[in-house]
C-alpha cells in the first residue's frame, strides 16, 4: 500500500479515506424518500390557491434519497475533510487550535442557542451579560478601554479599526492620506488600508525581520494616518521597539493599529494598551479557540483606547441607571454598523468560556506552551531547514526551502508531501519576506509527542528530497485526488452540477454553461 511511496518508515503515514462518491443527484431515484407523513386528517389545500404565483414551480431536479443513503452520502464527504479533531494543522499565522468542548457544550445550553436578536432587553439579561463580560476580559487583556464586539473576521475588524481612524482624524478637521504597512504584514492590512480610501505606504524591515525604527522616522508625516502593524510579526518576532514606534507616530499625531491575529503569543504576558497601541483586533477564531475555517464563523472585536471611543459602532452594551443592562444606539459620531444585530453572538459564547475555563493563569500558560511548542520545533529542525531569521521566536518559526530547492523541491512541494504524513500543510510561501517560506504554528494545543511525530515527518521528508526529489515534486500520493491544476481551480471553478440531460422545466444559468 502507502509503504513503498516512502523513502524509510515512518512513525506516522496515512491512507486518506478514499471511498468514491457519487453526487447526491446521481445516486437520486424517482420515488425515494427520507420521510413517511402520517395520512392527512384535515382537508387538503391547494398551493396555487393559497399563495398564487409565489408557488415555486421551476424547482427542476431535486435529488430523491432515503434517510441512510443522505447520512452516508453527507458523513462519507466529511471523511474528505482535514480537521482540527483529527490532527494538527501547523498553519502559521492562523492560529489553527484545538476547540475546547467545554465552548461546544455551554454555547448549546438553550437560553443561549434560542436567544433570539429581537428578544426584549428584560429577556435577554444573560445574553447581554455574556457581551458584557466578554468585553470586559478582553479589554482587561489587552489593556485598552473600550471595545466593539461586531466584526465577523480578522479582516473585518481591520476595516472597522481603520474606520475608527479615519473618523477620528477627521474629527479633528484633519483627514490624512496615507496608512503605513511593512512589507512583512498579512495581506488583508493593505487590502483594509485601500478599501478604506488610504495610499498604502510600504515599510520595508530590517535585518532582524522588524521595523526599521529609522525608516519609520523618515516615512511618518503629517499626513501619515496611522501604521499598522502585526505583533508579534508574522515571522513570529516581537517588535521590540514597539515604544518606540508609538513615540514616533504618536509625536506626528498619527496612530498605531495592531493587528492582534498573534494576540496567542501575548495573552497574560503584555498587553497592547500598555505599549502604546491605539486600536487593534483581534481573532476570536484564532486566539480564543472559537471554531477556525469551514467551521466558522470568524469574530473579530476591535478594542481602541478613549479617544476613539465615540466613533464605535453601534449599539454597544450599556449597564443602565436602573443597573439592567441594555443597548446604546444613540451615539452621534458613531461610524455606524459593520454587522446586523450584535455580531456573531455563538462565538462570544464560546470565547468567554475558553476564557473562562483557562482563567487568567490557564490563559498566560497557554501563551508560554504555544511559545515553547515553536521553539521546540525551531531547535529540532534547525540545520534541517534554512533558518533565515536568528531572532528569538514566540509562536510561530519560519523556515525557508533554501537546502531543499538546490535539489528542485520547493516549499510547496514539502507542504504537500506533509500531507502524506497525515499533517495539514504548513504556511507555504508566506510572510513574502521569506523565499520559499515554511512557516509552522504549532500553538498550545499539541503535545510533545505529536510535535515529535510532525518533526520526524519534516525529517523524512528533508531526506526525501535529498534522495528522491521526484517523490516530494509529485506528492501527495496517499490522497483521494492528488496534485490538482491550482491556476484552473481558481479561475474556473465548477460550481454547480448540471443535470446530463435536463428534464423540463429546468434552472440554466449562462455562466454554467461555459463550465
Ligand atoms: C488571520 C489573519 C488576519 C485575517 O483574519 P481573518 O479572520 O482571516 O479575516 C489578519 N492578519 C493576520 C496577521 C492574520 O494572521
Amino acid at each position: 500500500m502507502a509503504v513503498e511511496k516512502f523513502v524509510g518508515t515512518p512513525k506516522k503515514a496515512t491512507t486518506h479515506t478514499n471511498q468514491n462518491e457519487d453526487l447526491m443527484f446521481e445516486k437520486s431515484s424517482p420515488g425515494k424518500k427520507a420521510y413517511r407523513l402520517a395520512q392527512l386528517d384535515v382537508p387538503s389545500v391547494d398551493s396555487v390557491a393559497l399563495l398564487g404565483d409565489s408557488v415555486r414551480t421551476d424547482l427542476g431536479v431535486m435529488p430523491e434519497l432515503s434517510e441512510i443513503e443522505i447520512i452516508r452520502h453527507f458523513t462519507r464527504l466529511s471523511t474528505w475533510n482535514y480537521a482540527i479533531d483529527l490532527g494538527m494543522y501547523p498553519l502559521g499565522s492562523c492560529t489553527m487550535k484545538y476547540n475546547p468542548r467545554v465552548n461546544e457544550a455551554v454555547a448549546r445550553l438553550e437560553g443561549i442557542a434560542e436567544a433570539h436578536p429581537y428578544q426584549p432587553e428584560s429577556l435577554s439579561q444573560g445574553c447581554l451579560g455574556i457581551m458584557q463580560t466578554l468585553s470586559d476580559a478582553l479589554i482587561e487583556i489587552t489593556g485598552m478601554d473600550a471595545i466593539t464586539l461586531q466584526p465577523a473576521a480578522g479582516a473585518h475588524g481591520e476595516f472597522t479599526g481603520i474606520l475608527l481612524v479615519r473618523a477620528y482624524h477627521e474629527s479633528k478637521g484633519n483627514p490624512r492620506k496615507k496608512i503605513l504597512i511593512p512589507d512583512s504584514a498579512h495581506g488583508t492590512n493593505p487590502a483594509t488600508a485601500a478599501v478604506c480610501g488610504y495610499e498604502v505606504a510600504n515599510l520595508k524591515s530590517n535585518a532582524q525581520g522588524m521595523v526599521d525604527v529609522a525608516e519609520l522616522e523618515r516615512m511618518v508625516d503629517e499626513d501619515t494616518a496611522a501604521l499598522m502593524l502585526t505583533n508579534p510579526s508574522t515571522i513570529g518576532v516581537f517588535e521590540s521597539e514597539i515604544h518606540k514606534i508609538a513615540d514616533i507616530l504618536h509625536a506626528k499625531g498619527a496612530l498605531l493599529y495592531m493587528d492582534g491575529a498573534n494576540m496567542n503569543a501575548l495573552v497574560g504576558k503584555t498587553r497592547p494598551g500598555d505599549f502604546g497601541v491605539d486600536v487593534m483586533h483581534l481573532n476570536l477564531h484564532k486566539t480564543f479557540s472559537t471554531p477556525h475555517g469551514g467551521g466558522g464563523p470568524g469574530s473579530g472585536p476591535v478594542a481602541c483606547k478613549k479617544i476613539l471611543e465615540p466613533f464605535l459602532p453601534t449599539p454597544i452594551v450599556v449597564t443602565k441607571s436602573d443597573g439592567k443592562l441594555g443597548l446604546e444606539y444613540n451615539r452621534p459620531q458613531t461610524v455606524g454598523r459593520v454587522r446586523i444585530f450584535y455580531g456573531n453572538f455563538g462565538m462570544f459564547v464560546r470565547a468567554l468560556a475558553y476564557i473562562l475555563a483557562n482563567g487568567p493563569d490557564g490563559l498566560r500558560q497557554t501563551t508560554e506552551d504555544a511559545v515553547l511548542n515553536a521553539n521546540y520545533i525551531r531547535a529540532k529542525l534547525e540545520g534541517t531547514f534554512d533558518l533565515p531569521y536568528k531572532t528569538q521566536s514566540l509562536h510561530e518559526v519560519v523556515f525557508s526551502d533554501k537546502l531543499q530547492a538546490k535539489n528542485g523541491v520547493k516549499t510547496g512541494d514539502m507542504g504537500k508531501r506533509l500531507i502524506d504524513y497525515g499533517f495539514h500543510a504548513y504556511t507555504v510561501s508566506f510572510p513574502l519576506v521569506v523565499q520559499g517560506a515554511m512557516m509552522i504554528e504549532p500553538t498550545e494545543s499539541e503535545s510533545r509527542e505529536e510535535l515529535d511525530l510532525l518533526i520526524d515527518a519534516l525529517k523524512q521528508i528533508a531526506r526525501e528530497a535529498e534522495e528522491n526529489p521526484e517523490l516530494v515534486q509529485t506528492s501527495p500520493h496517499t490522497t483521494r485526488v492528488q496534485r490538482l491544476d491550482e491556476t484552473t481551480a481558481a479561475r474556473k471553478p465548477i460550481l454547480r452540477w448540471r443535470a446530463p440531460v435536463a428534464p423540463e422545466p429546468v434552472l440554466v444559468d449562462t455562466a454554467a454553461k461555459e463550465w
